[in-house]
């Protein structure tokens, strides 16, 4: 450990976060691991590493290995290559743990950070956790607190383990904060933060001008068609489930553009399922740029996301959830509807596509509830207070 850093104490209570933070440029040069391995984590990661500097050292799983989950997302946002890749993608979920906490280790017993930084709540997260724990480093969870409760989901296990072996909690809003006091975890590891996607979505958002050139290249216009993703095991892994959701794609009065993940390419094939995603505009995943641009201006959207759900707070949109359960409760019944797949899916498109423009100019006016673009500078200021003397 460097000689300049407070020592650990990973028991309770938490050391008392001092008034005054440290600056930036006060951390210690690589201090601080941020792990990540998938795009939603390079996305709300960003700002959090370009903050922190020459801080940072970037460890990067391989959990999304293809170059247009990972690489594409990197430098869009300027972020240049990670410290190491681990290559652990494509394995099961217990393999991927299993092999990514090993592999951290080796880093994390090589760079011996103060702390260690995660986001969210994916196998990535789950390891670093693990790794962080394992190297008596402080871990930092970005996107605390956020909870579905249902235990079918991978990733609802993933965030409350995250959580319960964390230090320093970043919630993003006071529902998560609730969260984890409900579960007992102590006031004093807790941050409400707001939520780094609102920075995120700020700096890529296209302009007009560039909004009106992608229309134009998809042959869309504003307001005139429905942008769409689809991913999650519940959905497309059970053929039956992803053939009601094609199948009401299909159905919807509005062209759909459906940048398809990988992993729902393959199950859409496997299912033989082809015929019905002929019937919809069926592209490659995209860049970020693209994909906000285009989400700005469709007329909704339809998707299993989660980020997507706290994205269209901040350009002023709605989705269709289709899921079984959401831990972003905060944008049901203003930017979200949740819907299992079947008929609802068209029921709910078929009343706002009744009155596009009314729905624009009612989501204009509601405020997010993920705060207002400062939450990356908050959780990089909170780390400082913990690991920089005063
Ligand atoms: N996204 C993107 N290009 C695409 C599809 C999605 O940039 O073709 C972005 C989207 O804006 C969101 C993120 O990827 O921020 C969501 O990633 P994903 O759905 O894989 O993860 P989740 O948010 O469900 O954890």
């Amino acid at each position: 450990m460097c000689g300049h850093l407070q020592p650990l104490a990973l028991s309770d209570p938490r050391p008392q976060y001092t008034m005054s933070s440290p600056s930036i440029g006060s951390f210690p040069p690589r201090s601080v691991a941020v792990v990540l391995g998938t795009r939603p984590e390079i996305i709300k990661l960003a700002h959090v590493i370009r903050l922190l500097g020459k801080a940072a050292v970037v460890l990067h799983t391989g959990q999304h290995y293809d170059r247009g989950l990972s690489g594409t997302f990197l430098d869009a946002f300027g972020l240049g290559e990670p410290h190491a890749y681990l290559g652990v993608g494509g394995e099961t979920r217990g393999q991927q743990i299993g092999m990514a906490v090993r592999a951290l280790d080796d880093q994390l017993s090589e760079l011996r950070p103060a702390a260690v930084v995660v986001q969210g709540d994916t196998n990535t997260a789950l390891a670093g956790g693990l790794a962080a724990n394992a190297a008596e480093a402080i871990l930092v969870h970005v996107e605390a607190g956020l909870r579905s409760y249902d235990r079918r989901m991978p990733e609802e296990h993933n965030r409350v383990l995250v959580d319960h072996v964390g230090d320093l909690l970043c919630a993003p809003t006071d529902v998560s904060r609730k969260n984890l006091l409900e579960e007992g975890i102590p006031e004093s590891r807790i941050r409400v933060t707001g939520n780094t996607i609102v920075e995120a979505v700020h700096e890529l958002m296209p302009d007009p001008s560039e909004r009106a050139r992608l229309l134009d290249g998809h042959n869309l216009t504003t307001g005139g068609f429905v942008l769409s993703t689809f991913h999650r095991p519940e959905n497309v892994d059970d053929p039956a489930r992803f053939r009601t959701v094609l199948g009401e794609l299909a159905s919807l009065h509005l062209p759909v553009l459906l940048p398809l993940h990988p992993r729902s390419m393959a199950r859409a094939e496997e299912h033989g399922l082809g015929d019905l995603l002929r019937a919809i505009r069926v592209i490659e995943p995209i860049g970020y740029r693209e994909f906000l641009g285009l989400g700005a201006e469709s007329a909704f959207l339809v998707s299993d996301s989660g980020g997507v759900q706290e994205e269209v707070s901040i350009y002023k949109r709605s989705v269709i959830v289709v899921r079984r359960s959401t831990e972003r409760p905060e944008v049901l019944g203003t930017f979200a509807e949740l819907v299992e797949p079947g008929p609802g899916i068209s029921d709910i498109a078929g009343r706002w596509t009744a009155d596009i423009p009314g729905l624009h100019q009612r989501l204009g006016s509601i405020p997010s509830p993920y705060g207002d673009g400062t939450a990356s500078a908050r959780i990089v200021r909170e780390i400082g207070d913990l690991i920089v003397a005063p």
